[in-house]
């Protein structure tokens, strides 16, 4: 393929992966340094009719940024600036390859946050986690990404570039397409800016409280007892006790080992009586950090996916569920009977606050690997959840959200998407073959 009317873009040749361990091995990787190169780019692969894969910092745990040698990535880490702070209508705006550390820090000097915080935050991209809706270990209290994000602007698949959104607390104007957006991983265009909601960083002081569990069952009676007590936290979060030693062997993270594992609430100070009797009865060990200690145990949750993958030696899929909260003690029972089954652990990472579970499959038979795998999913959709809280869909996870719309919502509903796809990307040059699209295709193979 010749790329000669684009060669002033910068641009390489290398194959990469993404953390899930899926491969990608573009003809070609540009990287855009403003919107005007990317609507050239998109045009040409348009017109040579190329799949374009936009690329964030490929954390992704999914494949949703997976193409095998007919694609040109665009990667947007050079268009990485923050264009504007503002401090009374209290909204960011940024080019979408900025690092969300790099902005959590710029917000904070100003004494603002924007709260969802993927565990992947000193890794991934703004544009990344917009377009995977990405949610966070603060998302109990703050929701993900969906809810912060205001306006966008988007080159689409035929090169147009429009606005949807404006930065503005409430808006009516019009169907929501800032949310279609949002969590479209990079199948229907290139997001080449963002408008994010903010907030002034807390006046009160948070406290982080680390209990120690006497067994794995104690983590969801908790959740249910928080939840009882009309408590609410700003982070409840859980590593089983497989983490809690991968952690050790892999970061060095000195942590104690017990067989309930390791459950973190973040929660104002004058809260933590009523968190503790909750705990009561559950327990083998319970602290109450704060300042660096705190911050620590926060970091060391946000690796954990690192000491996973660091034990799982690349083999590794990483579950999304979600259940009900009320559902919990019930999926984590379940959870066990399937673990006992394939005769494996399941290394459980989890915004357990918001009835998000990430088991973590590591089982060198890629059939078995697979059968475990969507048998946990099936077992959340039986539960009225979900496949995929916040990670997205990709290309792993297509058949099982195809059986859950299919289940939840109706055949109707996965053709309407697919439908909005094909209006949007008619000539399907956007991120092929994943999410809705592969969706669609596996309900359709499978009714015909
Ligand atoms: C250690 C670790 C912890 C994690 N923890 C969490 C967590 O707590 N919560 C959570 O929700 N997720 C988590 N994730 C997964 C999460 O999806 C990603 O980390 C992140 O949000 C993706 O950002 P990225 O920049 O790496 O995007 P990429 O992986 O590069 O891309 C993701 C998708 O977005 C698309 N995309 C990227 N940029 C653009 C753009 N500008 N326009 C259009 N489409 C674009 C890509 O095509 C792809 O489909 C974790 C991942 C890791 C590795």
């Amino acid at each position: 393929m010749d790329f000669k009317e684009l060669e002033d873009i910068e641009h390489k040749i290398e194959e990469r992966e993404d953390f899930s361990g899926e491969k990608v091995r573009p003809l070609i990787i540009f990287f855009p340094k403003n919107e005007e190169e990317v609507v050239r780019i998109v045009k040409f692969a348009r017109k040579v009719k190329i799949p374009i894969i936009p690329w964030g910092s490929g954390t992704n745990l999914t494949g949703a940024a997976s193409c095998d040698k007919n694609c040109i990535l665009i990667d947007m880490s050079k268009m990485n600036k923050i264009l504007e702070i503002n401090d009374v209508d209290w909204y960011v705006r940024v080019q979408p390859g900025i690092k969300l550390i790099d902005l959590f820090e710029e917000l904070e000097k100003k004494g603002f946050m924007l709260p969802p915080d993927p565990a992947s935050f000193f890794l991934c991209s703004v544009g990344g986690a917009v377009a995977e809706s990405s949610g966070g270990m603060k998302g109990v209290r703050h929701g993900s990404f969906r809810e912060w994000v205001l306006a966008l602007r988007v080159v689409l698949p035929d090169g147009e570039v429009i606005k949807v959104g404006e930065p503005l607390r409430k808006n009516r104007a019009g169907y929501d397409l800032v949310h279609l957006f949002v969590g479209s991983e990079g199948t229907l265009g290139v997001i080449t800016e963002i408008w994010l909601r903010i907030i002034p960083l807390p006046k009160r002081k948070m406290v982080m409280i680390s209990a120690l569990l006497k067994d794995f069952e104690s983590v969801g009676e908790v959740i249910v007892g928080l939840r009882k007590n009309r408590i609410l936290p700003e982070l409840s979060e859980y590593v089983d006790a497989d983490v809690v030693r991968a952690l050790n062997k892999h970061l060095n993270a000195n942590l104690k080992e017990t067989e309930g594992g390791m459950l973190l609430i973040s929660i104002e100070e004058d809260m933590v009586n009523d968190v503790l009797k909750v705990l009561e009865g559950k327990t083998i060990d319970v602290k109450v950090a704060e300042g660096e200690e705190a911050e620590k145990l926060y970091s060391l949750r946000a690796q954990a996916a690192i000491a996973v993958k660091a034990e799982s030696g690349n083999v590794f899929y990483a579950e999304d569920i979600v259940v009900p909260v009320s559902k919990l003690p019930e999926a984590i029972r379940r959870l066990k009977e399937i673990g006992r089954k394939y005769n494996t652990k399941f290394y459980v990472i989890s915004h357990i606050g918001d009835g998000n579970l990430h088991p973590n499959i590591i089982i060198e038979d890629k059939d078995t690997r697979e059968r475990a795998f969507e048998e946990i999913a099936r077992m959340a959709i039986e539960l009225g959840g979900s496949v995929s809280g916040e990670h997205g869909i990709g290309v792993q996870k297509a058949k099982l959200m195809a059986e859950q719309i299919a289940k939840h919502n109706g055949i109707r509903v996965l053709d309407l998407m697919y439908q909005i796809k094909k209006l949007i990307d008619p000539d399907d040059i956007m991120n092929p073959n994943k999410y809705v699209e592969l969706a669609y295709k596996f309900l359709n193979n499978s009714s015909n």
